[in-house]
Parts: structure tokens; C-alpha cells; sequence
């Protein structure tokens, strides 16, 4: 089913994972594969790594697998920023072999000092994958995407991505729901009509909040600072409250009409069960 769809029924809660890479094996990814279908998420999204490793070759198969084996729909994200016109349709073969409907079209992280390839920007992927029959989305960035130092200009580009053919947008997570709504209303007076699903990563330890704020710039609310001040010396009570946070900010954005919820797994079922436990 094509997400342009589901958003037309429902606001769909939808899962993000990567492909296994490392010592991570397919076998514990079906594990977690198990494990998140069971939360009855609308869709799972698989990850695409931009510079060739971290099982890129694998989105395709395992969007593939997510819809036959386990009855989830999926979304494949692709990125552009290191193929070349060959690659991308090597990756468009394989993603209609693997009976992918959905794709999630970026450009990737630029490698400082690489050139990128053939497309320089989401939405002139999406242009030319828009005769390919896919159902298109793209990211947005509520503070701001990290490169553009004006977010109006930002906006702006998002806007073209409405015009290349995304179909839906998901959000760089977040802490602070007033900078999504603020976003929000600013992307909709510019004419920015299609869903904006917001995506939520639970913070699980200070490390990993540090790596969040130095490659994608979300700003910390105080209570966020207040929880790592709190539980500096107590991982366990970080995660709990982290997950704690993650639920009252989700439940915050329901209330307020957002369009669907993407929960970034880190693919950690445990996590998303936990916070849809926090929800029921
Ligand atoms: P773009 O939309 O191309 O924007 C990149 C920059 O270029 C922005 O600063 C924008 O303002 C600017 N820009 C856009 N158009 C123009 C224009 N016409 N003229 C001048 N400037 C312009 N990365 C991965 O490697 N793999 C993944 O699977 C992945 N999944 C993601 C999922 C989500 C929901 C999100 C939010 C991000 C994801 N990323 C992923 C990260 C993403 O690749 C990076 O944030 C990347 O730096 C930007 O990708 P984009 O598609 O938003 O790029």
C-alpha cells in the first residue's frame, strides 16, 4: 500500500530501522523484526547508507522482506549523494524486484571534501524518480537542516521537494515539540500541504545525545538537560526517563493533530515497545 494512502485513513505510527551491518546478524534482525511487527506499526522504514557501507545493497531486500514476511508495509529511504546515474538504477531494479512501493528519497550526508555525484539535492532524485510509480517521501528538518544557515531558505527547498513529487515528509527528531509546530505553521502558509510525520528518538544515554546535537543541531529543552544533570551516574534511570519523555512528547504531538508518528527504533524493539506501552 502506498504511505499517500494510509495517511488518507489514518495518521499512521510508523518504525525506523537500519540494515544489520557488523557483527549484527540477519538472524537477531529478524528478531527485531518479529519483535516490532508485533507492535502493529503502518509501515517500517529501512535506513540506506549513503557512502556505500553499512549494508546499503540490503534496503531494498529488506523492505522486500518486511512486506511479504512479516505483513508490514515498508518504505525503502534511498540516497543519491554518492551514485552516479548507473548506481541509482541498479537501486530502482532492485527496489521494484523486491516489490517496494515506497520510497523515502535523500540526498545523504556529504563526505567533507567529496564531490557528489550526478544529483545534488532530494528533490532532483525525486524528479527523476518520479515516472517510476513509487509513492515518494522526503526529510525535513523542524530546526532547520544543519548545512543552511537561513531556515526560511530551508523551507523553501522543502517546498521543492512538494513539487518533485513527495507524497509525505518526515522530521529529523527533535526535543522540543514548540519548534515542530512552529515549523509547521510556517511550511503550511508557504503552501506545504502534504503530511509532515514528526520523528522521535528516545535519549538512551548522554553519548548518544551528544553525537545527535553535533551532526543534526536539534536544540535541548531544559527538562532534557535536567534529566542527563539527574541521572548522570545512573544509565538505567537516564533510559527510563528518556523513554518517559519520548511518550509525554509523543502524546503532546497527538493531542496538537500531528500527522502520524515516526519512532526511530535504533533497532531496539524493546524501546518502541516501551513506548507504546507509555501510550496505551
Ligand atoms: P536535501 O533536501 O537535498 O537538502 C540538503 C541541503 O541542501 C539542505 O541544507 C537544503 O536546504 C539544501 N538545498 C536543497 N535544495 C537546494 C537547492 N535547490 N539549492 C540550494 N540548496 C538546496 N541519511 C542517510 O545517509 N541514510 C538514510 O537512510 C537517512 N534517512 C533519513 C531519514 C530522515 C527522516 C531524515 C530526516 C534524515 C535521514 N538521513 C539519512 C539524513 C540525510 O541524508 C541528511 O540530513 C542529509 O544531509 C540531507 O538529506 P536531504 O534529503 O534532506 O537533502
Amino acid at each position: 500500500m502506498k504511505i499517500a494512502d494510509l495517511f488518507r485513513e489514518k495518521k499512521p505510527v510508523s518504525f525506523e530501522i537500519f540494515p544489520p551491518k557488523g557483527e549484527l546478524s540477519m538472524e537477531s534482525f529478524r528478531q527485531t523484526l518479529s519483535a516490532l511487527s508485533l507492535l502493529s506499526p503502518d509501515y517500517i522504514s529501512v535506513t540506506c547508507s549513503a557512502g556505500g557501507s553499512g549494508g546499503r545493497e540490503r534496503t531494498a531486500e529488506l523492505a522486500g522482506i518486511i512486506r511479504r514476511e512479516y505483513g508490514v508495509e515498508s518504505c525503502a529511504h534511498l540516497t543519491c549523494v554518492n551514485s552516479d546515474v548507473q548506481m541509482l538504477r541498479e537501486d530502482v531494479r532492485k527496489l521494484h524486484e523486491n516489490g517496494v512501493e515506497n520510497v523515502l528519497a535523500l540526498r545523504g550526508d556529504v563526505i567533507p571534501g567529496a564531490q557528489t555525484r550526478v544529483f545534488r539535492f532530494a528533490s532532483e532524485l525525486m524528479r527523476h524518480l518520479r515516472d517510476e510509480g513509487f509513492c515518494l517521501g522526503g526529510a525535513c528538518y523542524p530546526e532547520g537542516h544543519i548545512e543552511c544557515g537561513d531556515p526560511e531558505e530551508d523551507l523553501r527547498h522543502l517546498y521543492e521537494k512538494q513539487q518533485a513529487g513527495a507524497s509525505f515528509l518526515v522530521t529529523q527528531l527533535f526535543f522540543d515539540n514548540a519548534c515542530f509546530y512552529r515549523f509547521i505553521e510556517k511550511a503550511r502558509k508557504l503552501g506545504i500541504t502534504i503530511p509532515v510525520t514528526p520523528g522521535i528518538m528516545p535519549i538512551l544515554s548522554k553519548a548518544q545525545i551528544e553525537r545527535m546535537i553535533f551532526t543534526c543541531g536539534a536544540s535541548l529543552p531544559s527538562d532534557i538537560i535536567r534529566i542527563l544533570y539527574r541521572y548522570e551516574n545512573d544509565p538505567d534511570g537516564l533510559r527510563k526517563a528518556g523513554i518517559d519523555y519520548a511518550v509525554r512528547q509523543i502524546r503532546d504531538l497527538q493531542a496538537n493533530g500531528a500527522d502520524g508518528i515516526h519512532i526511530y527504533t535504533m533497532n531496539r524493539p524493546q524501546i518502541a515497545t516501551e513506548i507504546m506501552e507509555g501510550l496505551r
